[in-house]
């Protein structure tokens, strides 16, 4: 399969998955249609399905433009049929997507918002605004519960899992991931390289979950230096990885 990454609005990408064999495609959170359309055109490619991670505008506000011009299957978590336009198909944790000859599989991570999903093809994870480059989404409708348990079920993907997320937030997630844990020795090193190439304007997205997993503090509620830095800020915070993680995520939000 071949995946094109296309820059949306500020700082979103849409991603377009091609099936090389049929030449049938989809399109991963299209925030807005025209530089798909575009984008598109240039590509010997029949656009079959829209797959949306959840319902925000800037993962969804392209589906109407699409629809517009032909018919497509537009994939979305079922509890969000009402959220998602043009949703065709209502999709949930465990159900297989194909794409011409490419099938992908789909997790239920909620935690950002009650209805998102991730989308697996191949080692290609599109994970929206859940597991971002090192970092994740806000809780806007979900429990820290819930979205330590989304992260929790993407992290027994396999290591060399690439991630693709929904936004090019990497060098500030550094920032503040530098903040929380600045000993760690592989995260200095990301922060040098990511810097390095978002001075020439390249994309840091995708990563692996390896990466992720060694410098990105939402999956790192094990790290003795992350736990020291919670209790600093918050004497009374317990300690268990729920606790740990919903302390990170809050100290985010105020970063
Ligand atoms: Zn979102
Ligand atoms: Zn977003």
């Amino acid at each position: 399969m071949k995946i094109i990454q296309i820059p949306l609005l500020r700082d979103n990408y849409g991603y377009l998955l091609v099936c090389e064999k049929t030449k049938q495609a989809a399109i991963v959170d299209p925030s807005e249609a025209e530089p798909v359309l575009r984008r598109i055109a240039q590509e010997p490619v029949t656009l079959t399905a829209i797959l949306n991670t959840h319902h925000h505008r800037d993962h969804t506000g392209g589906n109407e433009g699409l629809l517009a011009k032909q018919r497509l299957k537009v994939y979305g978590h079922k509890s969000d049929r009402a959220r998602v336009f043009g949703m065709t198909d209502g999709i949930d944790e465990g159900d297989e997507i194909q794409i011409g000859e490419i099938k992908g599989r789909v997790f239920f991570i909620p935690g950002h918002t009650t209805g998102h999903v991730a989308y697996l093809f191949e080692n290609n994870l599109f994970c929206g605004d859940t597991l971002f480059t090192a970092g994740c989404g806000r809780l806007f409708e979900g429990t820290p519960e819930q979205m330590q348990g989304s992260l929790k079920k993407l992290m027994a993907l396999p290591d060399d899992t690439k991630v693709y997320c929904g936004h090019e937030y990497t060098e500030s997630n550094l920032r503040f991931a530098l903040s929380v844990e600045a000993k760690n020795p592989q995260l200095v090193a990301r922060f040098e390289r990511v810097q390095g190439l978002r001075t020439r304007g390249l994309s840091t997205v995708p990563s692996t979950l390896e990466e992720e997993k060694l410098t990105n503090p939402f999956l790192r509620w094990d790290s003795k230096e992350i736990q020291a830095s919670v209790k600093s800020a918050n004497p009374g915070a317990r300690g268990d990885p729920v606790s740990i993680f919903a302390a990170v995520r809050k100290m985010k939000d105020v970063f």
